[in-house]
């Protein structure tokens, strides 16, 4: 086999590239060219050769692709298809396709020269697209199906427990009892909306700095009551800690999700450590570290590499959403901090978050609020809503501290 090709095996070699190829020489103009070439860039036959290859790259590229050829050309190496890729191609009629390029060098009976190989990548870009619409839309539909059940279920309780109060018109203990439950079933439906604002990021943010150790203890009693017996909730909070810049609000979400899946972990009971404690990491840099372990079925290693993805969840329909994990990496994140899951089946899991520590001392618990009991008064109120039954609420409260309160729904309708 001779070492160098001459024009004859170039040209037969050209021919049975099954993609748009040329040979370009030390000059960069096109000294061979397959028609699939030809198709592709929309030239007649023979028009590309002595043409710059810049001529191929739309006019905002040439320049930087002048130098890299430059560079190329002195120390050639094969590099596959997809390598330089997507590349912005330009056809003869200005049109701009994106394209994978390949190219290698090869010695030629009149010297070195650089082989081209181009695909056009239009349709795999296009079919990629459509995929990742089709799994937005899928995930879309997924997590739509999972809020309005749980809303349905959360409404369902609170219309059944209107009609119940309805007829005890009476028997003020029993009104008293389904208003309790009432604002249960509420509460139930504003912490979902919260998950919902905090994995959309529209939560209005409210950073502080708190003393993690403390910020968990105040959480004991939520804590407990959501365990229920069998779950044996061990605290170690370490006083040292240290000080970390959170919004409380996203701190207690955090906690809840983490310990009501260690909860589910452990469908038969079982400890539950939740930890916290000082770490320097090895530049020095100094983390305020939570940790909660628990003692259950663990995970899989397909569970753990999913287990961040916003709807994963292995649990049935109504226990889980699949989005305690993505919501606690969100907020975590948003914090500087990260996460890391230690877990192995059967062997329990801990999930640990290092947080940046904070120097600054603690903001204090609750800036001044005005005791809302004392709140009275006789001077005019405008209320302005765009809730109907925000405004009825409002103006009936006032009215009630003596205000003279007139109620409007909208902005249009407070400036009329
Ligand atoms: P959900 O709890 O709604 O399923 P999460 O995002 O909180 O969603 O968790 C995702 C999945 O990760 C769970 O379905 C479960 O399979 C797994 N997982 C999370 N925490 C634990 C844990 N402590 N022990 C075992 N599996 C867990
Ligand atoms: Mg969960």
């Amino acid at each position: 086999m001779s070492e160098r090709l001459d024009d004859a095996l170039l040209g037969a070699l050209l021919a049975a590239v099954p993609d748009a190829a040329f040979v370009s020489d030390s000059d960069g103009r096109i000294a061979a060219v397959n028609a699939l070439a030809e198709a592709l860039f929309g030239y007649g036959r023979g028009e590309m050769i002595g043409l710059p290859v810049e001529a191929l790259i739309p006019d905002r590229l040439r320049g930087s692709h002048g130098q890299a050829r430059g560079g190329y050309a002195k120390a050639p190496t094969a590099r596959p298809m997809g390598a330089l890729s997507p590349l912005p191609a330009l056809l003869k009629n200005g049109e701009e396709i994106l394209v994978d390029v390949s190219l290698g060098p090869v010695p030629t009976t009149r010297g070195a020269r650089i082989l081209c190989v181009v695909r056009d990548a239009t349709e795999r870009r296009r079919q990629e697209q459509r995929l990742c619409q089709a799994q937005k839309m899928e995930a879309l539909g997924r997590f739509s199906g999972g809020i309005a059940h749980d809303f349905n279920n959360i409404l369902s309780a609170i219309l059944g427990l209107c009609d119940l109060i309805d007829g005890e018109s009476g028997d003020a203990a029993a009104v008293s009892r389904d208003v309790a439950d009432l604002r249960a079933a509420a509460t139930r439906a504003a912490e979902l909306t919260r998950s919902l604002l905090a994995l959309s990021r529209r939560q209005v943010l409210n950073f502080r700095v708190v003393d993690l150790s403390g910020e968990l203890m105040s959480l004991e009693r939520p804590l407990r009551r959501m365990l229920g017996e069998r779950v044996e909730l061990i605290l170690h909070a370490d006083p040292d800690a240290g000080r970390i810049k959170i919004d409380p609000s996203q701190f207690e979400q955090i906690v809840l999700n983490l310990v009501s899946n260690a909860r589910d972990a452990m469908p038969e009971g079982g400890p539950l450590t939740v930890a916290t404690r000082a770490e320097t990491g090895p530049e020095g840099s100094k983390y305020a570290v939570l940790s909660v372990t628990d003692a259950g079925t663990g995970m899989s290693a397909e569970t753990l590499a999913r287990l961040y993805e916003p709807f994963f969840s292995t649990k049935p329909r109504e226990r889980g959403t699949g989005l305690g994990m993505s919501i606690v990496h969100g907020i975590v994140s948003q914090c500087g901090g990260t996460v890391q899951a230690d877990s192995r089946p059967g062997r329990g899991t801990t999930i640990t978050l290092r947080f940046p520590r904070a120097e600054e001392p603690a903001t204090s618990a609750h800036p001044e609020s005005p005791p809302c009991a004392e709140l009275s008064g006789r001077e005019s109120v405008l209320v302005v809503d765009d809730e109907p039954g925000i405004v009825k609420l409002l103006t009936r409260v006032l009215s009630g501290r003596g205000y003279a309160v007139a109620g409007a729904v909208g902005a249009e309708a407070a400036i009329a």
